[in-house]
């Protein structure tokens, strides 16, 4: 591991003004679950390291106004066991239950999953189909920008080097909302998504409305399903309809080819995940489609 120097403020505003100083050699740690794994192989040392994890202000999960805040530096843990998220947003459990194992989820945050922008993290496919967005501090001011504006490209969101991710809000009017949340990986834990996925939608009279799917590891970035979406939307609700949308999904997304699993196979995978995904939502929903 290359040198670095270490600060740990203790106030949101302390951190901030430690990332303007260094900015642009300066990087944020928090459960160090993925970054400490990367700063071990790095080639060159990041300069300075700002550990944001003893920062009680980024924890926390409240209603608010907007919604349902989460600090970005709440656990996954955290998450699991959160009553707020356990009656309004009970998919975000399912999908940290499958993060890692214990140790994992005790120190990697949510804010971290995020920030970290791989295809196949966790918690990114429920966040979208719920229509999170995200508020970002800087030495600039306050930002809030949606999930798809965050996620640029593998490992890469639009966050400046002096730029904190400080909390996760999922809007008021989709607290409540229908939604599920699958992992397909090559064994049940301790294993990166092959394919994950998610779905939310409400139903009005017998017809899907607002319907939202997303998709993770099978994209640069976890990704919507917008043609399937438009096709479910406003229509009648049938099992027909929601295998024709799974189908419609696959040919959205652009799965790779690895040593873990064929395109072909991820694109089964995107299929059944999708349609799964559906039908929970629908029968959370009270609706037997
Ligand atoms: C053994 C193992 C298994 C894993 N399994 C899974 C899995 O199944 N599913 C999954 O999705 N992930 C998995 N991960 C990845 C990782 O644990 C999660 O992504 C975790 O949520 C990262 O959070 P963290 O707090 O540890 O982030 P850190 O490692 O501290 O940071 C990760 C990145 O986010 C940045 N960052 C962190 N917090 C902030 C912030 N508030 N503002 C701005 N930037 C920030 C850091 O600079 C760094 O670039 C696994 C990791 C390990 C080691």
């Amino acid at each position: 591991m290359k040198p670095f120097d270490f600060i740990q403020p203790t106030t949101i505003d302390a951190a901030i003004l430690a990332l303007a100083e260094h900015n642009p050699n300066v990087r944020i740690l928090n459960g160090g679950t993925d970054y400490l794994v990367e700063l071990k192989h790095a080639a060159q040392s990041p300069g300075v390291v700002v550990d944001v994890s003893r920062l009680q202000d980024l924890r926390g999960i409240e209603i608010i106004d907007a919604g349902l805040r989460i600090g970005a530096g709440t656990t996954h843990t955290e998450i699991m066991a959160d009553p707020l998220v356990k009656e309004y947003v009970p998919a975000m459990i399912d999908a940290a239950h499958t993060v890692g194992a214990v140790q994992t989820r005790n120190l990697g945050t949510l804010g971290g999953n995020l920030v970290t922008c791989v295809p196949s993290m966790d918690s990114g496919p429920t966040l979208l189909a719920l229509d999170a967005k995200v508020i970002i501090l800087g030495s600039k001011g306050t930002r809030q920008s949606s999930l798809t504006d965050f996620f640029i490209g593998p490992r890469r969101t639009s966050l400046e080097p002096d730029e904190l991710l400080l909390e996760i809000i999922i809007p008021k009017e989709n607290l409540g909302k229908p939604a599920s949340f699958i992992k397909f990986g090559l064994r049940k834990g301790q294993a990166l998504a092959l394919v994950n996925a998610a779905s939310a939608l409400w139903v009005e009279g017998n017809k899907f409305k607002d319907v939202r799917i997303a998709l993770g590891a099978v994209a640069p970035v976890v990704m919507r399903a917008t043609k399937a979406e438009a096709l479910l939307e406003g229509r009648v609700i049938s099992e027909d309809l929601v295998q024709e949308a799974a189908k419609i999904a696959v040919g959205e997304a652009k799965p790779i080819d690895d040593f873990r699993a064929s395109k072909e196979y991820r694109n089964d995978l995107i299929e059944v995940g999708t349609r799964r995904t559906l039908q929970a939502a629908l029968t959370a929903s009270n609706i037997k489609n």
